[in-house]
């Protein structure tokens, strides 16, 4: 499991209580919208209100920790960040998947922002369509 207190150290972030319980669930679900969080954090801690989640989550989104992931027609989902890579999503069961940036899509991408003379400063790729359980 990791070790969320030097995870939030590493990104000048106090870890607290609340921090830590948050990146718990993330972790646990992969990719989680605030409202779930909420649902199972109040579990553990009864007293947390939306709106410190909410602040907690935005905290972390800007310094690097969390990654926000927008999904069409849905509330945006929360992933502990890590190396860029492609998300599977699925239209009737709205499962996010996390699939390996491959080398040729990579590169693929970034020619097409350098084609354009757009300098490429992160990218999150989102392919919708129907889980293997949802076909
Ligand atoms: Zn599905
Ligand atoms: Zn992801």
């Amino acid at each position: 499991m990791t070790d969320y207190a030097q995870l939030l150290k590493e990104h000048e972030l106090k870890a607290t209580f609340q921090r830590t319980q948050i990146l718990e669930v993330i972790e646990k679900y992969g990719h989680i919208a605030i409202e779930r969080i909420y649902e199972e954090v109040s579990k553990i801690h009864a007293s947390l209100s939306l709106a410190t989640i909410y602040k907690n989550i935005i905290m972390m989104v800007e310094k690097g920790v969390l990654t926000e992931v927008p999904i069409i027609g849905q509330k945006s989902k929360y992933e502990i960040a890590k190396e860029e890579h492609i998300h599977l999503i699925c239209t009737s069961c709205s499962a996010v998947m996390d699939k390996v940036l491959d080398k040729d899509t990579s590169e693929d991408t970034q020619h097409v922002a350098e084609v354009s003379g757009f300098s490429l400063e992160h990218r999150q790729l989102n392919l919708y369509g129907l889980c293997e359980s949802c076909k």
